[in-house]
């Protein structure tokens, strides 16, 4: 489907609409990106081409966590921005509109109704209790509320699909245990609600690390920019900035993520790329600069066809706003079934 001939089918939605525990239907899963900075390779290989790779075996449905971009101190007009081309960037990374659901968070209403029904159920103190409250807390000088309500927002955005499966990193995986939790709770005091989701670990989690810093993990916030490939970087950045990975003083090729973690990282992302495993790449390269002429040409040969579907897809945002549109609408019937079920459960007049 192109931009300009695309026709917005309402295909039997594959995801988000029936609810109900799977059985009936396939295998749902969930993934949101949150719109606080531009995608990178690390989001791609961690998060983007799992989920993609996936959505013609399992119902799949992708969100642009705008809410969620909120709960930190925020430009308006940047979120906005990064929410489309965030949007713009899984579609060119082949997520099938036709097949899969993609929406906005803030456009479909049900996220934030089931969101206070599930404040209801969650004590403070277990929201208190997350890593990444505690962690971004600190480091902000005036801590929003949401911040502390962010893990409960992101159990309503699982519930409220009959999620089953979210692929998680282990950065993750304490929320979606508060999800299970207050899914738990609420199904044993109020009657059977919702379905109970489970983690996706991948079996081979690619962790791509800051190329000038392969200590610290590569990202949107945090990581430096020298050291972070981002997904629309022009051919001649990437360049510049695989070239200036840290490496080790050694002079062969060897992968020892204990001892030459840059070494490490660089043969990570090129078996992420390629194929194979870190240990046989190493034995290809004689050196450094060898090894590293590879990894741009791998890292190239992945981000071309992005960069040049984004490219193509970016000159009509009208076509991008449409299929979000069409993803919240087709996304709602469920999403209202859902909330329907949690609000006469709670006792509210429905
Ligand atoms: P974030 O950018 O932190 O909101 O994460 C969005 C998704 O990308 C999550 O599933 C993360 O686990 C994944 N992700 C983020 N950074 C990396 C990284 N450096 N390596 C692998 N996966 C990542």
């Amino acid at each position: 489907m192109t931009p300009t001939t695309a026709t917005l089918t309402t295909n039997p939605a594959p995801a988000g609409a029936g609810g109900g525990p799977a059985g009936a239907r396939g295998i749902r899963r969930l993934t949101g990106l949150k719109p606080t900075g531009h995608l990178h390779l690390g989001n791609l290989l961690g998060a983007i081409r799992p989920i993609v790779g996936t959505q013609y075996r399992a119902e799949t449905i992708v969100f642009l966590a705008d809410l969620h971009a909120l709960t930190v101190p925020h430009e308006p007009a940047r979120v906005r921005a990064l929410t489309l081309e965030q949007a713009t960037l899984m579609l060119a990374t082949g997520l099938d509109p036709d097949r899969s659901l993609l929406y906005v968070q803030s456009q479909l209403p049900q996220h934030t109704e089931l969101h206070y029904l599930l404040e209801c159920t969650t004590g403070y103190g277990e929201a208190h209790r997350m890593i990444q409250f505690r962690e971004k807390s600190t480091a902000e000088q005036q801590v929003r509320l949401s911040l502390l309500s962010y893990p409960v927002l992101m159990a309503a955005d699982i519930l409220l699909h009959d999620t089953d499966e979210v692929p998680v990193g282990n950065d993750q995986n304490q929320h979606l245990e508060l999800a299970r939790a207050v899914a738990g709770r609420f199904n044993a005091q109020y009657g059977q609600t919702f379905t109970m989701p489970r983690a996706a670990l991948p079996e081979v989690s690619p962790r791509v690390m800051d190329l000038s810093d392969p200590a610290r993990k590569m990202g949107k916030t945090g990581s430096s920019d020298a050291g972070t490939i981002f997904l629309l970087d022009p051919p001649e950045v990437i360049r510049r900035k695989v070239q200036r990975a840290v490496t080790d003083p050694g002079r062969t090729v060897g992968y020892d993520p204990r001892r030459r973690p840059g070494v490490a990282n660089l043969l990570e992302i090129l078996a992420a790329c390629v194929g194979g495993s870190p240990t046989g790449l190493a034995a290809d390269y004689r050196s450094y600069a060898q090894l590293k002429g590879a990894v741009v040409e791998a890292v190239e040969g992945l981000l071309r066809p992005i960069r040049l579907r984004h490219t193509e897809l970016a000159r009509d945002p009208g076509y991008v706003r449409r299929v979000l549109a069409d993803g919240a609408e087709r996304a709602r019937e469920g999403a209202e079934d859902t909330v329907y079920r949690a609000k006469r459960a709670i006792g509210l007049l429905c």
